[in-house]
């Protein structure tokens, strides 16, 4: 499946969104362009975004669910980034989807979209985490085994600082993805703050856990092919979709400063 909601002029601005869904007796007519899309060309079934007017910005948008043979669907281009990672520009010309494709109903695009990003960014703080694990492990394993100055490298305090650092990192990161997870299983109506907080640091510290992992690998941390130059360049990408690290930001502060007014008012 893919998720199709980024446009080349609306990425963090989903309220730009321009693909429009008019409709047309018992069809909507979908025209517009999608980019950035994760599985575009493999996947069999799309989630797609699109401006059905029944309020100006975010409030106008609702979603549909488009088989992949529809009529009218392009795949426009394949993207290519600095990791293997499949993704496509989707192309709608005038394409004819049936009513019962909505999803929810007329103007509640915006709202399922945050919904569904609610869940994934979680998974995007687990695949950090992850990351951050590995490079962790790598320069363990590095640091433990190679002589330097007539001892392991890991006796070296400079070392050992960089280690402690990131072994800090990736449990702090460990509990506030798996607080999101816990917050979500748990039946909470949004768990929107503890899954953008998940995101923010797990995404951020899994770059600065595999940084001084290349960095403690020497020569060897930026060798092509190595494991920690492939996570070096892996990670980058997840500071960026679901959401960039500026966004999640935005989104912890309203939630926090909603809270507080929360509390005053009672
Ligand atoms: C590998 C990959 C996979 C993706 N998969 C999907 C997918 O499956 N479906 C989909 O719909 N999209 C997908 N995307 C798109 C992704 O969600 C967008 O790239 C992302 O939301 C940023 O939008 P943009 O590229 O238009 O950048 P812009 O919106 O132009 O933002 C550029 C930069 O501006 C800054 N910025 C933006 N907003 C703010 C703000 N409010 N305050 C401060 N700074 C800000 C941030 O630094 C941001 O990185 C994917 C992208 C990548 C790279």
């Amino acid at each position: 499946s893919a998720f199709a909601l980024t446009e080349p002029q609306s990425g963090s601005d989903v309220a730009a969104t321009a693909t429009t869904a008019t409709r047309d007796g018992t069809d909507y007519v979908l025209s517009g362009e999608k980019t950035w899309i994760s599985n575009g060309g493999i996947a069999d079934l799309y989630t797609v975004f699109a401006r059905t007017g029944e309020a100006p910005g975010a409030r106008g948008l609702s979603a549909f669910l488009l088989p992949a043979d529809t009529p009218g669907l392009q795949i426009a281009e394949r993207l290519e980034t600095i990791t293997p990672h499949p993704l496509a520009r989707l192309r709608f010309d005038d394409l004819r989807l049936p009513a019962s494709a909505l999803i929810g109903k007329p103007g509640d695009g915006f709202r399922i979209a945050m919904s569904v990003l609610d869940v994934f960014r979680s998974t995007v703080a687990a695949a950090a985490l992850g990351f951050a694990r590995r490079a962790l492990d790598e320069a363990l394993a590095r640091a433990t085994s190679r002589q330097l100055f007539g001892a392991p490298m890991a006796d070296l305090q400079m070392v050992q600082g960089h280690l402690a650092d990131m072994a800090l990192d990736v449990d702090a990161a460990a509990l506030l993805t798996y607080r999101a997870a816990w917050t979500k299983d748990s039946g909470a109506p949004r768990v929107t703050r503890e899954a953008a907080m998940a995101k923010l640091f797990a995404t951020d510290r899994a770059q600065s856990v595999i940084d001084k992992a290349v960095q403690l690998h020497g020569g060897d941390g930026v060798r092509k092919g190595s494991t920690v130059e492939s996570l070096y360049r892996e990670i980058r990408a997840l500071r960026i979709y679901e959401g960039a690290s500026d966004v999640q930001k935005v989104v912890i502060a309203r939630a926090t400063i909603a809270a507080t007014q929360g509390r005053n008012d009672r």
